[in-house]
């Protein structure tokens, strides 16, 4: 076996770091740029990377109810053909916009893409489903 830990990434931002693998959390020091002590070990086996990993992001600020703006993106396991692929959708409160973007992994093919005002996103009634995971099928 050839498999060996050559990069640290931070679990909440995604940001490369130059830390030693072996390090135990109590060890670690807080993420630059997010102050996070969690982490991601990018596993290299003969060459080839595979990391499955999600990141979502709200923005909330004091005095409105919802974020005002959320963004996820990375892989999704599409559930009804066991394909994975690459999401990003962002939801902009203050600019009004809705934009979701599904690309197959494997081929780069664009899968869905939708991109209009977030009031007619909302008045489909689908708006709060937002934040589910898995489920992309309008
Ligand atoms: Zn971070």
């Amino acid at each position: 076996m050839c498999a060996s830990t050559n990069s640290v990434l931070c679990r909440s931002c995604g940001k490369k770091l130059e830390e030693n693998p072996q390090f135990l959390p109590k060890h670690r020091s807080p993420c630059p740029n997010c102050g996070s002590t969690t982490r991601i070990f990018n596993v290299e086996i003969h060459g080839t990377i595979t990391l499955r990993e999600k990141l979502s992001l709200k923005h909330k600020r004091p005095g409105f109810k919802k974020p005002i703006y959320e963004e996820v993106s990375g892989d999704d396991l599409h559930r009804k053909t066991g394909l994975w692929s690459k999401l990003r959708r962002v939801i902009d409160r203050q600019n009004n916009h809705y934009k979701e973007e599904v690309v197959n992994s494997e081929t780069g093919k664009v899968l869905r893409s939708v991109d209009h005002p977030l009031t007619d996103h909302t008045g489909r009634g689908s708006a709060k489903e937002v934040g589910r995971k898995g489920e992309d099928d309008a």
